[in-house]
């Protein structure tokens, strides 16, 4: 659906955590605001469950895919990612977790700057969660909205195996609405990480942060893709767009311009606009991160989750700070997570294994590895010389691990491991993960145009109405998942453009 108008307050590029809390935000401050989103509105209808439509059949697929070399790879691979109104946000797993004051060291501000914004987003986002006395939280302002729900058998199974080893479990924070009379609530179905809510349950920003907001100076104009941006004397004078439906280009104009595509597509659009070419050649579409995440997953002698209960409950963040000294990071944390339906198992499982291990599916119970990864400059996503479906030039993603993020991970393994087993699981094994969910850090900020591409205030150094307000800004990937930082950083940024962009300077 195209914009109502041609010319705009703000232009927000992107509708997942970063786009929609920069637009609800800027629209609450009085701006006329539109969010420009390639995907279409989640649907909401029983194939939003179906793990053939979802995962099978690509049912939220982009018309264009990225090439992208992994690992060990040397060819490019095709990988297809998610459209939607809501961004990632729809599909993602729920887990909210603050970063720590100490993943902070190299950032231009500090834990006790975000803290506001991070309250903030708990709030928007309506999270469930329990404040921990542990002395690896993070201060925190004041309490969770919500109270967690109750413990389901299986992470309680994980739990006392996790106490009799010694260790520290806590309440994993969710955007899962379990005691919000207000919003629909979750029905524990058994879809939800990479899944649709068909109920809205899962809080994600597009039931409970775009939604809301509409009608009130927010606008989102939903398949329309962003070519580039048109600069001009140090500002962005207009963007260009392709409509989806039919591939016809159009422009629209902002005051301010707010790219938020995800930390692999903005780049793409800035490098598309011509930026990249100076001094931000060091940093534009470089660093990119994607945590060193792996599931480790155990078969055991009893269906795990007969009754289909919702588990990803639980969360070991007591490691988090062990490498610190060694290494210079964050460690990372270890969460329970739900074992994916026997045809998602038989989609991904190599070729010839995939019927065998879906019989299996319920007698498996996982955990997930998030480990901290470094920034490098040779992870980067660059154009390629191929065009997409509506003629763009297409993003090239170069990604591999460094030892020591491997040191970081093989910490958690071990440790999750040993959970497992003591629960009763045998044998146990680890399966690395090649989506790119928590990818980061790509058009990083800086106190200094000499070590970053944007300002404190994630402002693009030298285009003065430019600014990007998702993943892509993140220095370091710290040891949590992304969101919460990602949600409370665009908070934190719609501020300073409302007061002119001198906020943290
Ligand atoms: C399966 C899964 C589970 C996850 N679980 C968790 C979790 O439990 N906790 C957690 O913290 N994180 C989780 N994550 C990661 C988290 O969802 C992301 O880090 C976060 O959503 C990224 O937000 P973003 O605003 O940076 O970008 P995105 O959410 O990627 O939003 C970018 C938006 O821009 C749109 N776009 C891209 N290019 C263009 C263009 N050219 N023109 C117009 N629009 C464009 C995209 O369609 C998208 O809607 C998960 C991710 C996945 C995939
Ligand atoms: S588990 Fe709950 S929040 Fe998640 S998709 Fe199912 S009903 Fe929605």
């Amino acid at each position: 659906m195209r914009p109502a108008a041609e010319q705009y307050d703000a232009v927000i590029v992107g509708s997942g955590f970063g786009g929609a809390m920069v637009a609800q935000s800027l629209a609450a401050a009085g701006f006329r605001v539109v969010v420009l989103e390639r995907g279409v509105w989640p649907w909401r209808d029983d194939a939003d469950w179906s793990p053939h439509q979802v995962i099978v059949r690509n049912r939220y697929g982009a018309s264009a895919p990225l090439w992208v070399r992994q690992y060990r790879q040397r060819r490019f691979r095709p990988l297809w990612p998610t459209a939607v109104v809501g961004g990632l946000s729809v599909i993602f797993g729920g887990a909210a977790m603050r970063l720590r004051s100490t993943d902070f060291a190299h950032w231009p501000f500090s834990y006790a700057d975000l803290e506001p914004y991070y309250a903030r987003a708990e709030r928007l986002l309506g999270i469930h969660g329990a404040v921990d006395a542990a002395a690896w939280e993070p201060p925190r302002s004041g309490p969770f909205p919500h109270a967690p729900g109750e413990l389901n058998a299986p992470a309680q199974r994980l739990h006392d195996a996790a106490l009799r080893l010694g260790y520290s479990p806590s309440r994993l924070p969710l955007a899962i609405n379990v005691h919000d009379a207000s919003r629909p609530r979750c029905a524990e179905c058994t879809t939800c990480d990479g899944f649709p809510c068909k109920l809205g349950a899962k809080n994600d920003v597009a039931e409970a942060v775009l939604r809301p907001a509409m009608g009130a100076g927010l606008e989102v104009a939903d398949r329309v893709t962003v070519a580039q941006l048109r600069l001009e004397r140090g500002a962005v004078r207009s963007v260009v767009c392709c409509d989806e439906s039919d591939g016809t280009q159009f422009e629209v104009r902002g005051r301010v311009v707010v790219v938020a595509a995800g930390a692999l597509h903005t780049p793409t659009i800035l490098l598309r606009s011509g930026l990249g070419q100076e001094g931000d050649a060091a940093f534009l579409g470089r660093f990119l991160m994607r945590h060193c995440n792996i599931v480790v997953c155990a078969l055991f002698p009893f269906a795990t989750n007969p009754e289909g209960a919702f588990h990803k409950q639980l969360c070991f963040a007591q490691f988090y700070e062990d490498l610190r000294h060694e290494l210079g990071t964050a460690t990372g944390v270890i969460q329970d997570i739900s074992t994916p339906t026997p045809e998602v198992i038989r989609h991904f499982a190599p070729r010839g294994l995939g019927r065998p291990a879906s019989l299996f599916a319920h007698l498996l119970q996982n955990l997930l590895c998030v480990a901290e990864d470094e920034p490098q400059a040779d992870n980067r996503v660059v154009l390629g010389a191929a065009r997409d479906a509506l003629g763009l030039p297409v993003a090239m993603v170069t990604h591999r691990y460094s030892r020591r993020d491997l040191v970081r991970r093989r910490y958690l393994v071990v440790r999750a491991r040993r959970i497992l087993r003591g629960a009763g699981g045998w044998p146990v094994w680890s399966m690395p993960i090649e989506t790119f969910s928590h990818a980061l850090g790509t058009v990083r900020c800086s106190d200094s145009p000499a070590t970053g591409a944007l300002d404190p205030d994630c402002r693009y150094w030298g285009v003065d109405n430019l600014y990007v307000a998702d993943a892509s800004f993140m220095p370091t990937s710290g040891g949590v998942n992304p969101s919460l930082t990602i949600a409370a950083n665009a908070l934190r940024v719609a501020e300073a453009i409302v007061a002119g962009g001198s906020g943290a300077r």
